[in-house]
């Protein structure tokens, strides 16, 4: 017998995301050990109308800035399609910008979007998930990623991301396909949001690495 979650996952995706926008505010974002987390989303193809994917997206950013946060994936919502949204100001020091590659992305939307490396470089740093709240923990991720997807109105876009930009891109992607960043993180990097605010600010990961025993990348 249906149980009423598994009634509430079988009903039309638009439903889901009228139910969602009924409510003022923030969405509610879904944390770890929810299975929507874990589902290959659906390629979006039209499940929701023009106005209700604008909607949906106003949204996405709205919950992203008020975490905050600098992508939400859909999935992180409950609502299991290929959509994510990225921003990042980069408010941070010179030498936080230099070391880790933290430039001003401005606002994308991202549907249906697949990434694959460019060169074989890669770069290690601390970074957490809005839907893991309260731990970081650092995640080799290439360098340099091509993006192919379609903007928020369908267009294609295929370009060259790296430095945080490209970690960004990375970690939001990864949410579609159902993977989380601690799947491919330095576990022994594990760090409580304190930890890290007494002890791992640094620009990069080296010490964190000496002191709790993982290994860097080349
Ligand atoms: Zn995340």
């Amino acid at each position: 017998m249906a149980s009423e979650r598994d009634r509430a996952e079988s009903r039309p995706l638009s439903d889901l995301v009228e139910e969602l926008l009924a409510h003022e505010g923030p969405l509610p974002i879904v944390t770890a050990g929810e299975p929507v987390l874990r589902r290959t989303a659906e390629p979006f193809d039209g499940q929701l109308s023009p106005d209700l994917l604008a909607r949906f997206v106003a949204a996405l950013r709205a919950t992203m800035h008020a975490a905050p946060g600098v992508g939400l994936a859909a999935p992180q919502v409950g609502v299991s399609l290929r959509i994510a949204v990225i921003e990042d100001p980069a408010p941070v020091p010179e030498e936080v910008r230099l070391a880790r590659g933290r430039v001003p992305l401005p606002f994308r939307v991202l549907v249906n979007p697949a990434y694959e490396a460019v060169g074989s470089y890669r770069d290690a740093f601390f970074e957490g998930c809005l839907s893991v709240p309260g731990w970081q923990a650092v995640v080799a991720r290439h360098a340099k990623v091509r993006l192919r997807a379609l903007d928020e109105h369908g267009r294609a876009v295929d370009e060259e991301f790296s430095g945080w930009p490209a970690r960004i891109v990375q970690h939001e992607t990864d949410h579609l396909n159902g993977a989380l960043y601690l799947d491919h993180a330095e576990l022994r990097s594990l760090s409580s949001n304190q930890a890290m605010a007494d002890r791992w600010n640094a620009p990069t990961p080296a010490d964190a690495a000496r002191a709790l025993g993982f290994l860097l990348p080349d």
